[in-house]
């Protein structure tokens, strides 16, 4: 990467979110952030010298009005030791926004630009103290639903997912470099070359780990982006009280009343480490009433969109024929039947009756009201999805998101026109170029290669001040 520029302004932005809190902080990075919390900040003991990274405490005083604006702690940090590479201003204040806001804008004032999203991640990859991975996972990081989901973010923070792929281009460059003697001496290039040899080694060296890197991916996915779970079944056989049973809070509001969901609800649930989205629908029924139309759409889009089903039925009534009907037809994704109520129902008959009823599927007896078996369901969820995507140590786990799985695929695909190529005894300066292929989708993970408008796409997700 680049080295640091030094013409790029000094940015400044709040880190910490909106809202009341005991402590804000506002960031600066730049050639002037010195400059600027010198203008800004009294130190409380006159001489003290704001020292690199050591915390000072002062007041932040307007320098026109020279009025006290807020006792704070602040910090220099000269560079390179810094997040962004850059020279790096802290100032920690009381967490009102109105006082931040205020401090902004002084800094601002003072000859500094309102940061974008993501833009000190940002500066720290562009100025090489982390690669493109790392990058990412600080975004994975803060959005992180469950432990597990953060500890593979933090696996990649701490360059876990870049020191295998630059392992794996580092024996690309070296397979390269034999070609490159080849094309050099193009009367001996088979002998140089080998086929044989270079074919073996292209598949110990390089298929192979990116074929592990492409299957922990699809195993790891589920930590990362959880999967989405949606709670159906006929009006009133219990779905808002399941949902307030998983959520362990009164989040939907339950009533004896049929039909009375009218809209879908999301919310998260952590079952062992897999953040799963879980959707409450409105009862889909085939005789809607006009005001559950709309709701009743929504439940359809969520079903098409959802990766497991709950289907719950009320065990204290027999089967309906609505329950069986809903359950034939869903055909496309893994269901759990759950027999609901079953506090009030006569359990043997209401087994035996459900059996016979679905007797392809084993039921999860539960009841909602008494939060009895949602143990054995939460259970019965992670298995569902988890069995075959679930990474062997998932603490030590390297998990390639959808953009690092692409460029991994492509690559793999470069491998193979390499093989050919080396099969079809191709002259080394043809075999060059699909090696050069491969090294640039590898190279498109880490950030050697990439796109701006990729990188674009990469840092906008992120919160301002990050
Ligand atoms: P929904 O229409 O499917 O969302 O159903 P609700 O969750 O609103 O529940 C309908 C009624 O069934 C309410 O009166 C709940 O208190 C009751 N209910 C839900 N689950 C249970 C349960 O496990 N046992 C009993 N006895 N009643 C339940």
């Amino acid at each position: 990467m680049s080295q640091p520029a030094a013409k790029e302004p000094t940015i400044a932005a709040i880190a910490t979110p909106a809202g009341p809190g005991g402590i804000g902080v506002i960031r600066v990075s730049g050639n002037n952030a010195l400059a600027i919390l010198t203008r800004l900040f009294v130190p409380t003991r006159p001489h003290a010298n704001l020292e690199s990274h050591r915390l000072i405490h002062g007041w932040i005083v307007d320098p026109d009005s020279q009025t006290p604006v807020d006792e704070v702690l602040a910090v220099y940090m000269a560079s390179p030791r810094t997040y962004t590479r850059e020279n790096v201003a802290e100032i920690h204040c009381h967490g009102s926004y109105l006082v931040l806001e205020t401090i902004l804008d002084l800094v601002l004032k003072l000859g500094a630009q309102h940061a974008a999203p993501g833009e000190f991640t940002k500066r720290a990859f562009i100025n090489g103290r982390i690669d493109l991975t790392q990058a990412e996972a600080v975004a994975e990081l803060l959005e992180a639903k469950t432990r597990q989901g953060l500890q593979l973010a933090v696996n990649q923070l701490h360059g876990r997912l870049h020191e295998k792929v630059e392992s794996i281009r580092d024996q690309l460059v070296g397979i390269l470099a034999i070609c490159e003697v080849a094309i050099d001496f193009p009367e001996d290039d088979v002998d140089i070359l080998n086929p044989d040899e270079l074919t073996a080694r292209i598949c110990d060296e390089i298929e192979a780990p990116l074929t592990a890197l492409i299957a922990s991916a699809d195993q790891g996915r589920i930590y990362r982006d959880g999967i989405s779970a949606v709670i159906l079944g006929r009006p009133n056989v219990g779905k808002s009280s399941l949902l307030n049973s998983l959520l362990k809070e009164e989040r939907a509001i339950v009533t004896p009343v049929p039909g009375t969901t009218r809209d879908t609800i999301e919310e998260y649930l952590d079952i062992k480490g897999m953040p799963v989205r879980i959707i409450d629908t409105a009862g889909i029924r085939e005789q809607a009433e006009e005001v559950e139309e709309i709701g009743i759409q929504r439940a359809r889009a969520k079903l098409a969109a959802a990766d497991l089903v709950l289907l719950l039925v009320d065990a204290s009534l027999p089967p309906a024929s609505d329950d069986i009907s809903l359950f034939t037809s869903i055909t496309d994704k893994p269901v759990i039947l759950v027999a609901n109520k079953m506090d009030i129902a006569i359990q043997e008959q209401a087994m035996k009756d459900i059996a016979a009823a679905f007797p392809t599927i084993t039921p999860v007896p539960i009841s909602a009201k008494t939060e009895t078996g949602i143990d054995q369901l939460e259970e019965a969820i992670f298995t569902a999805v988890a069995r075959q995507q679930t990474p062997q140590n998932p603490d030590h786990a390297c998990v390639p998101n959808l953009r690092h799985k692409n460029a991994l695929k492509m690559a793999l695909t470069a491998c193979q026109q390499i093989k050919e190529g080396l099969a079809n005894n191709l002259p080394a300066d043809l075999i060059a170029v699909d090696l050069q292929a491969a090294l640039d989708h590898l190279g498109d993970i880490v950030g050697k290669t990439t796109t701006e408008d990729v990188l674009e796409m990469i840092f906008e997700r992120f919160c301002i001040g990050k």
